[in-house]
């Protein structure tokens, strides 16, 4: 009998076990999400799509149900991608993409182009060159273009040490008219109608021409892997509130899927007790830091999460901050309670760099983290 026992005893924990925050399932999706078969998410090589149809499928094997017809709220939007070979040399000297010149995200076309020069370059005070390539037309998606910042192409590592004399480019852009991207997006029925959503982005900065790939493991593999850990959970139990997963694109081109979904809703915002933002949750050596943490209806689950923290010491920090339009939970904050997770602190790789791999993401605050924010959802 006590054989038995013990056996029941071990199973239980088992089980308990398979419904834990999971950081080895985060690192699995992190992993896929960045490698290079993804093309770092972006419009190139519709890396976009290929990231959302993994998305989707995973959300199905987990017993999610769709929202939308196979989890995808379609929509378009105006993109551009570099997706040939790119070159540019200054005074003679052949720059290497990325490490030595950037062209912004900031700046959009609005027609396919092959740049050739650029007409102007100017020095600023920190020593990085900028180089004006005054045909096309660039704006700020969020500032509007008003606020518009008026380079395109800016060279780092003080590579130019000479007056400028010749600039020698060849970089093709493909511009794309209303190309068709999606929101993955899946739900768990709960004990009751009242909803909490979890959202993240999955789309990146793309491929720079044939060499350089933006895996964006932190920024947002890490956030993605998180909102598919707790749907797992999810799924596995019936949760006492409906939980809603919404999985964004367009978050690079200025938070166009998350804008999209909060335009054209799948479900009652009426209903929402709580949606939660998670963007960029890589490392946390510092703690983490709430957005929207000091409105009326936030508030109450800022406090929440600091009264949790100050019992469990899970992050060294949690910080409130006001509202920004600095990610998806952005365009919610009309209709329900909206708050954004971002982690404080290393280690991750970089910021919109090729350097923001999985394998320099860490993870060892994940599952104290994972632990409040289920808490957070009724779900522990
Ligand atoms: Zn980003």
């Amino acid at each position: 009998m006590k054989h038995i026992t013990a056996i029941i005893l071990l199973v239980c924990l088992a089980l308990g076990n398979l419904q834990a925050q999971d950081s080895v399932y985060a690192r699995r999706i992190i992993k896929t999400l960045s490698s290079k078969q993804m093309y770092g998410r972006g419009f190139c090589h519709h890396g976009d799509s290929i990231a959302a149809q993994f998305l989707a499928s995973e959300m199905q094997t987990l017993g999610l149900l769709p929202l939308q017809v196979n989890y995808m709220q379609h929509y378009t939007l105006d993109c551009y991608s570099f997706d040939g070979p790119v070159s540019l040399s200054v005074n003679g000297f052949e720059l290497e993409p990325f490490t030595h010149y950037r062209i912004l995200p900031a700046a959009q076309l609005t027609r396919s182009d092959k740049l050739s020069t650029a007409t102007w370059s100017k020095q600023l005070k920190d020593g990085t060159w900028v180089l004006g390539v005054p045909q096309l037309d660039t704006y700020s998606p969020i500032a509007g273009p008003e606020k518009a910042n008026p380079y395109f192409i800016e060279v780092v590592d003080s590579i130019i040490t000479k007056k400028v004399r010749k600039i020698k480019a060849d970089i093709p852009i493909s511009f794309h008219k209303d190309y068709r991207t999606q929101n993955v997006v899946g739900y768990v029925r709960g004990v009751i109608d009242s909803m909490v959503v979890f959202t993240a982005h999955y789309d990146h900065c793309g491929t720079m021409g044939e060499g350089v790939i933006f895996r964006g493991a932190h920024d947002n593999a890490s956030g993605v892997a998180a909102v598919m850990d707790i749907a797992r959970i999810a799924a596995s139990k019936k949760p006492y509130y409906t939980m809603v997963f919404m999985l964004f694109s367009g978050e690079e081109s200025g938070l166009l899927g998350s804008r999209h979904a909060a335009e054209n809703p799948l479900i009652d915002y009426s209903k929402v007790k709580l949606l939660c933002n998670i963007d960029m949750f890589c490392g946390g050596d510092e703690g983490i830091m709430v957005f929207n943490a000091n409105s009326p209806n936030t508030k109450p689950f800022f406090n929440q999460l600091k009264t949790m923290n100050d019992e469990t010491h899970a992050a060294a920090e949690i910080r409130p901050r006001d509202n920004r339009p600095n990610s998806d939970h952005y365009w919610f904050t009309n209709y329900c309670p909206s708050i954004f997770l971002l982690t404080m602190g290393g280690p991750y790789g970089g910021y919109h760099d090729p350097a923001d791999t999985c394998k320099l993401c860490g993870l060892n605050h994940y599952n104290d983290f994972m632990r409040l924010i289920l808490r957070l959802a009724n779900l522990d």
